[in-house]
């Protein structure tokens, strides 16, 4: 279903003023989504769930609000009760307020919903009435107790982040038998240390294994350290989303007039599997979360051409090289990765390579009509002493380094010590610094990269709690100083509040400006960096089956052109094999990172005529069309692929993908979204051939595909016969 459709679909909200409500009860709907609402005296609770025609889930449990706050070191327990004045039911919201009169506290538990279609939006803020400081324990943003039958077979979905190398799964489907017991976690880092479990989306979907496949999904819209957990035992399906309580026991500082917010979490309905809940969530996250500015432009995804290629060497004249070459083949964007800089933590162009700076460089790529990025490690602290340089040893700054630094430290080439920007003198600093590179260097995009949010600090001045000196743990990895303790989701926490705020400050001074998040290759897709940056980078493996298993993962829940692929150098003896390196990365927004002047004239007039074909005939699909994950995970050596089919142009396409496998010259694939009884014309790009199918066909026998070649591929477009 496209967006557009939905768009019509009748909201409808039982509406109920609160104080002429015997039980207290409300309702909020999408097309998709209805739940019910009920204020007791001491708890709220979201009684029911259900998708339209789909048998309810009843929840059997109220939400636990935190108990207890510490004051002056003493537990004081919390008194909740229902203020009905302060509580707000209207057409998109539910706001049941609950207070505690002696630790003075007000709590909101709200729900509502953004759009007429998809999820609705949940969480649980507590300010601080009293006039004492309190420290508040965890409070999950949302924990349900649903019944569920039993002997009722479930399943449940959840992906990976694609961080450094996506791992030989990266989509999970795992049944939900008696006794299963799963959390998963994500923060910044992904798997940077040893001995974790792999992070996940924050996000996971369970459904009903029967002929509807219908159920729900959750996910949260924040950046710090989250979790999610499934408990089932025998009759009851548990789940809880919210901060990691674990290392814990969490525990978060409240000023006088300061309010705690339970990240955000999304919760919706769906029908038809993973598919079916992705062409719901997808459009959701554009039209909620996305940036209107950036999804204005009809050119957004776009073709990029960065320096990585040629690693830290970029200078003037590569870079001029570079402009002129992708003018030529018709980019978007000319991105400077990494070495432009004089050194880690001093963001200046290096006068060696860049003697007129980067206002040039960036004035050269609007000549030729492109816009112009750079990469940045913007909280990334080193040893330079020029003047503007964030210094490490510099004792106005040393406070901000997440613990001190010994003598002997150095940094890496474009890594250095991150700081914590949760600090407000840091924050302030990074901002006016970000904003400065923005401006002084003529962006239209920054990335960053790096861990730009502080996995933990050892600091007692800082606004988030102090580590527990018994249970801390510093150490050196990738050339940082990292720390481990209690702490670190209330650090993670207040980071994360900082990095929002500065983005959302920099959107709001240079509209239109892109936002790339990076973070070490696709350790931070979640849906809290969807909401305040304009696409991922994905992955940090370049090849394309890492490229393709990234996209397959992460396009079940966020919008393919959002999605980056970097192209890097590949082996392609053939010129199939060199469309088939190509096109791995051109199913979301594609960024090549090759040295294009070693490509051969057949090369670069192959690139030339797939940009193109990207431009005029894909980005469109990319944009708007519904996806399908019309294989299983790509594994390099089968077949694979990805279609699109967009309803209100009529038009899809199918990516096929031949893999390494001798014996498999031929492939059929299940199209999903077509109409059975409609005819559709076929065309078969690269052979130039053309046939026309049924629905029933395209979706029962299939679209039957003959390549070749290994490692070779198609574009099949498909467009209702008239
Ligand atoms: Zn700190």
């Amino acid at each position: 279903m496209s967006r557009k459709t939905r768009a019509g679909a009748l909201v409808s909200l039982l509406f109920v003023s609160l104080c002429t409500l015997a039980q207290n009860k409300a309702q909020l709907r999408t097309s998709d989504t209805e739940i019910t609402l009920e204020a007791s005296d001491d708890a709220p609770r979201l009684t029911k769930f259900a998708f339209p025609g789909q048998p309810e889930w009843q929840n059997r449990n109220s939400e636990a609000l935190i108990p207890f706050v510490v004051i002056e070191g003493q537990q004081t327990p919390c008194a909740w009760k229902l203020n009905s004045e302060a509580s707000k039911v209207s057409e998109h919201q539910v706001v049941f307020v609950y207070e505690s009169q002696s630790p003075h506290l007000r709590l909101s538990w709200e729900w509502r919903t953004r759009q007429t279609f998809g999820p609705l939006e949940h969480q649980i803020r507590i300010e601080n009435l009293d006039t004492r400081e309190i420290w508040i324990p965890m409070q999950d943003a949302l924990a349900v107790d649903w019944q569920v039958d039993a002997k009722q077979p479930l399943q449940q979905i959840f992906v990976e982040k694609g961080a450094n190398t996506p791992s030989n799964i990266g989509t999970h489907d795992v049944p939900i038998a008696d006794g299963f017991h799963w959390t998963g976690t994500s923060s910044t880092y992904g798997d940077l240390f040893e001995n974790q479990p792999r992070e996940i989306i924050p996000w996971t979907l369970v459904q009903r294994n029967d002929s509807a496949h219908s159920g729900w999904y959750g996910g949260i819209e924040f950046s710090g350290r989250t979790r999610i957990s499934i408990k089932r035992e025998k009759d009851s399906l548990k789940a809880v989303f919210g901060l990691n309580p674990d290392p814990g026991p969490f525990h978060s500082r409240l000023k006088p007039g300061e309010t705690f917010e339970s990240p955000i979490v999304f919760f919706g309905g769906f029908r038809d599997g993973p598919d079916g809940a992705g062409n719901i969530l997808r459009p959701w996250v554009r039209a909620v979360l996305g940036n209107p500015e950036t999804w204005k432009d009809p050119n957004y995804p776009l073709v990029v051409n960065n320096s990585w290629g040629g690693g830290m060497q970029v200078n003037e004249e590569i870079a001029e090289r570079m402009i002129r070459d992708s003018a030529e083949l018709g980019v978007d964007m000319f991105h400077i990765d990494a070495g432009w800089f004089r050194d880690v933590g001093d963001w200046y162009p290096n006068p060696q390579k860049f003697p007129r700076g980067l206002a040039v460089i960036s004035d050269d790529a609007h000549k030729h009509g492109l816009k112009f990025g750079i990469w940045v490690d913007w909280t990334q602290a080193g040893l330079s002493t020029q003047p503007g340089a964030l210094n490490a040893r510099d004792p106005k700054v040393r406070d901000w380094m997440v613990t001190d630094i010994p003598a002997d430290w150095k940094p890496e080439p474009f890594k250095g010590q991150t700081i914590d920007i949760g600090d407000p003198e840091a924050k302030q600093w990074a901002e006016h610094e970000v904003d400065r590179i923005i401006t002084d260097y003529h962006l239209d995009m920054l990335e960053h990269d790096g861990y730009l949010v502080a996995h933990g600090c050892d600091r007692t001045d800082h606004p988030h709690a102090a580590p527990d000196p018994l249970n801390k743990c510093v150490y050196k990895s990738s050339g940082a100083y990292f720390v481990d303790s209690t702490n670190s989701t209330d650090v993670s926490y207040h980071a994360v509040r900082a990095y929002y705020e500065i983005y959302s400050e920099m959107r709001r001074k240079h509209p239109g400006l892109l936002l790339e998040i990076c973070n070490d290759g696709g350790r931070m897709v979640d849906f809290g960096t969807a909401a305040h940056g304009d696409y991922f980078s994905i992955t940090d493996t370049y090849d394309p089956l890492s490229n393709r298993r990234a996209f397959y993962d992460t396009s079940h829940v966020l919008p393919a052109a959002m999605l980056e692929s970097y192209v890097e150098k590949w082996p392609t003896p053939r010129i199939e094999n060199f469309r088939y390196m190509l096109r791995s990365g051109m199913m979301g927004w594609l960024t090549i990172m090759l040295d294009t002047s070693a490509w051969s004239a057949e090369q670069h007039a192959e690139a030339k005529e797939e940009i193109d074909l990207y431009k005029k005939e894909l980005r469109g699909l990319i944009r708007d069309g519904s996806l399908y994950h019309v294989s299983p995970r790509p594994d390099g050596v089968h077949w694979d692929g990805i279609e699109y089919w967009d309803a209100a142009r009529k038009k899809g396409v199918v990516y096929a993908f031949r893999g390494s496998s001798e014996a498999e010259e031929t492939h059929a694939f299940m199209l999903q979204g077509l109409d059975t009884t409609a005819r559709y014309r076929v065309k078969f790009h690269d052979r130039g051939a053309a046939e026309t199918a049924t629905g029933r066909d395209l979706m029962g026998a299939g679209l039957k595909l003959t390549l070749s070649q290994p490692n070779s591929s198609e574009l099949v477009f498909i467009e209702l016969a008239k």
